[in-house]
């Protein structure tokens, strides 16, 4: 079975910022024709459950409360490369709008709700190292 690296949290695992999640029905079917592999690389960079929103600002990431986090968001995406190289993954399912797993928009960094064209810190260095990225509007072109 094809490996597919995924967000934890569209899998329903609670990760995001505020501690909920952003469980996606259609994963049921990814699951019948993929090996999902999950990821949360805000966690995996060292950030808790909650954590304070983040958002990019430049080349760097900062916290609502003025915190730069970029080295736990690039620590998350060097550790999802490396997965992606040792499990020989191609294709990954992420969520959108995220500052990691962002891949059509983001949020403009003023904690305002607008939302600019741009990609997460993962998603845009799985993308570098071309992994095909897909976000969960997309999950029905995998089925
Ligand atoms: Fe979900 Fe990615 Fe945010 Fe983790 S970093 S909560 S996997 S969108």
């Amino acid at each position: 079975m094809e490996k597919l690296l995924i967000s934890a949290c569209l899998l329903g695992v609670n990760c995001k910022y505020n501690g909920k999640n952003n469980y996606n029905p259609l994963i049921e079917e990814l699951k019948k024709k993929y090996e999902l592999i999950p990821i949360c690389p805000e966690v995996m960079g060292g950030l808790s459950i909650p954590r304070d929103p983040s958002e990019i600002k430049g080349d760097l990431v900062i916290s609502n409360k003025g915190n730069d986090v970029t080295s736990n968001y690039l620590s998350g995406a060097y550790q999802a490369l490396q997965l992606v190289g040792i499990s020989n993954i191609t294709k990954a399912v992420l969520k959108d709008g995220s500052p990691s797993c962002g891949s059509t928009y983001i949020y403009d960094g003023t904690f305002t709700k607008n939302k600019i064209n741009g990609m997460g810190i993962t998603a845009k260095l799985l993308k570098e190292n071309n992994i095909i990225i897909y976000n969960e509007n997309e999950i029905e072109r995998l089925l």
